[in-house]
């Protein structure tokens, strides 16, 4: 048996996670996934019910489960909370608690929506690739840190750091997912001038050896950088620390120019894994029925793809939203053109039943 915690929040939280298991229970009946899933109170509705965002319970759900699939948490209602008790921070506690260190990010734009983004259609028409970043180490964790007086001079100061086993772990991490792609990894560093980026380099190589069936690149980071806005889809698989894939994931992402689209996937070392959209809980637009599910359904084929192994159903959720925005539905934040006659805007639960209908469809 397989099992699936699902978390779904706050704001749209729960709006988009009742579609996005309508096509989770719908795929595990067509393929006989064995899935079982169970739903646990988190973010700021569990503040409500239990004073706090990360109930026990809940956390334990999340430590016996295969995967975890979450909406998104937070809201206005909660910023008078306490810092320690606020959704986000129950979030951070999370990801901690279960090591997920690997953070995925895809930047796919499906042919449809082209017109979305800010670069020309034909740079970004059909991007797949994935940014995978390293999340628990790095400049933004490194010591010392601090800001003191240098020779009567205030001075700040962070240090970039990592070890051969932190570097390995996201490495390995880094050649499974390509292997489960088109079998390409870019490795970004900054080895011209970072020491810690020539462990990364020699380590990442090494990692490399195990993997004979995966071409592996390397690319410094202000190149990778320009290289994403210039020609974005020579990338399949980027591997970087995490300060770069800060930076670069949100470069990436917004190549796409939908947030709503945008599915994220935080991984330990066993694959296991936490999946949820890049948005968060837009309270603007909370319970009108107009929230875009696709971002919360694409996390649904990622889990199936990356955690659960299940690369056949995660393939047809693709081909089934692809589907869909073929036929020209939208939701009202992907409409772009809004006098293109032949799309139509659907709410949440209208996508979602096109997405179901779609998957009946497709091979
Ligand atoms: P947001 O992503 O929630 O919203 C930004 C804008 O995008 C809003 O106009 C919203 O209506 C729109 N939007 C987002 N998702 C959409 C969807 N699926 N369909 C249609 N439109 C969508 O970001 P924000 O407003 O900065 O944050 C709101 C709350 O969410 C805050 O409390 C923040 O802390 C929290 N947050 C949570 C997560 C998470 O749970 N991982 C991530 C980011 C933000």
């Amino acid at each position: 048996m397989t099992s699936v915690a699902i978390l779904p929040g706050d704001g749209i939280g729960p709006e988009i996670v009742h579609e996005a298991k309508r096509v989770l229970d719908a795929v595990n009946t067509r393929y006989t996934l064995g899935i079982t899933t169970s739903e646990h109170l988190f973010g700021g509705t569990a503040y409500d019910a239990h004073d706090t965002p990360l109930p026990d319970s809940t956390l334990q759900a999340c430590r016996e489960a295969d995967a975890i699939l979450m909406g998104s948490v937070g809201g206005p209602v909660y910023d008078k909370a306490p810092r320690e008790l606020r959704p986000e921070r129950g979030l951070l506690r999370l990801r901690s608690e279960l090591d997920l260190f690997a953070n995925l990010r895809p930047a796919m734009l499906f042919s449809e929506l082209a017109n979305a983004s800010s670069l020309k259609p034909e740079l970004v028409a059909g991007l797949d690739m994935m940014i995978l970043r390293e999340l628990t180490s790095g400049l933004y964790f490194g010591e010392p840190r601090g800001i003191e007086l240098r020779d009567g001079v205030r001075t700040g100061f962070n240090t970039m750091v990592y070890s051969e086993p932190e570097i390995e772990r996201i490495a390995v991490r880094g050649f499974e997912i390509a292997m489960q792609r088109g079998k390409r990894l870019c490795s970004v560093d900054k080895m011209n001038v970072l020491e810690v980026s020539e462990l990364w380099r020699e380590v990442v190589e090494r990692v490399g050896e195990s993997y004979p069936d995966v071409e592996l690149s390397h690319m410094y980071v202000d190149n990778a950088a320009m290289q994403l806005v210039r020609a974005p889809k020579q990338f399949d698989v980027i591997v970087t620390g995490n300060i770069f894939g800060d930076i670069l994931s949100d470069a990436a992402a917004m190549l796409t120019g939908s947030i709503g689209m945008l599915p994220s996937a935080s991984l330990d070392a066993a694959g296991k894994g936490l999946y949820e959209p890049v948005h968060g809980s837009a309270p603007d637009i909370a319970g009108q029925g107009i929230a875009n599910p696709l971002a919360t359904i694409l996390s649904v084929s990622m889990m199936l793809r990356y955690s659960l192994k299940q690369a056949d159903a995660a393939n047809a959720i693709d081909a089934a939203v692809s589907s869909v925005l073929s036929s020209g539905l939208r939701c009202r934040d992907i409409t772009g053109d809004v006098d293109d006659k032949n799309l139509s805007v659907v709410g949440t639960s209208g996508m979602g039943d096109a997405v179901l209908d779609a998957l009946n469809h497709v091979a």
